[in-house]
């Protein structure tokens, strides 16, 4: 996210993993110069009646504000001008779109072994010392956090893993508390 709280083309995984716990989800998104967007996108909605121009929406609905609304599969890789008929958008502003609307695709179909609820993933090509590490989360010691191995699991459930600090594995959370970034210290009554 930028200054302003508006997401990046890098905030695109952690969009795709709200969506893909079904949230609906409302943000914004710049050029990081003059144009600003803000849109939202709802994978899980109930179509009512039939559609006076035809089609049945599926998929995911995206909105824009000031501009359009459509539904797209996000399955591959959405050309500037189709997004541009679609949502009611010139030049350069469909090729924006465009590209924020392919990185989430792109993220909703990138191989991730988990994602929880805050967007912190696990990612089959994402392993130190062969186990693998949360891939936008590190520990408040600053370590990256990995699985822990089943000997330091408390319970260690296959969806909820225990997650561990590197290099001395003292710090230890539940996969579904991470939150992106550096994980808040503990309060502490001694
Ligand atoms: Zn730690």
């Amino acid at each position: 996210m930028d200054e302003y709280g508006m997401c990046r083309l890098d905030d695109a995984p952690m969009l795709a993993g709200k969506l893909k716990h079904g949230k609906n989800i409302v943000f914004s998104f710049g050029d990081g110069e003059v144009n600003a967007y803000v849109a939202m996108i709802a994978p899980s909605f109930e179509v009512i009646g039939t559609m006076p121009f035809g089609g049945k929406p599926s998929g995911y609905v995206v909105s824009l504000l000031h501009h359009g609304m459509y539904y797209f599969t996000l399955d591959s890789e959405l050309h500037p001008n189709y997004i541009g008929e679609k949502l009611n958008l010139a030049l350069p502003m469909s090729r924006h779109v465009a590209e924020m609307l392919n990185a989430i695709s792109e993220a909703l179909h990138t191989k991730f072994l988990l994602t929880n609820a805050n967007g912190v993933s696990l990612r089959e090509d994402h392993k130190l010392s062969g186990h693998y590490a949360a891939v936008n989360a590190r520990c408040h010691c600053g370590e990256p956090l990995l699985v822990a191995p089943v000997v330091l699991s408390q319970d260690g459930t296959k969806d909820n893993p225990t997650m561990v600090c590197y290099d001395h594995a003292i710090h230890s959370f539940r996969f579904s508390d991470l939150v992106q970034g550096r994980q808040k210290e503990p309060v502490t009554n001694d």
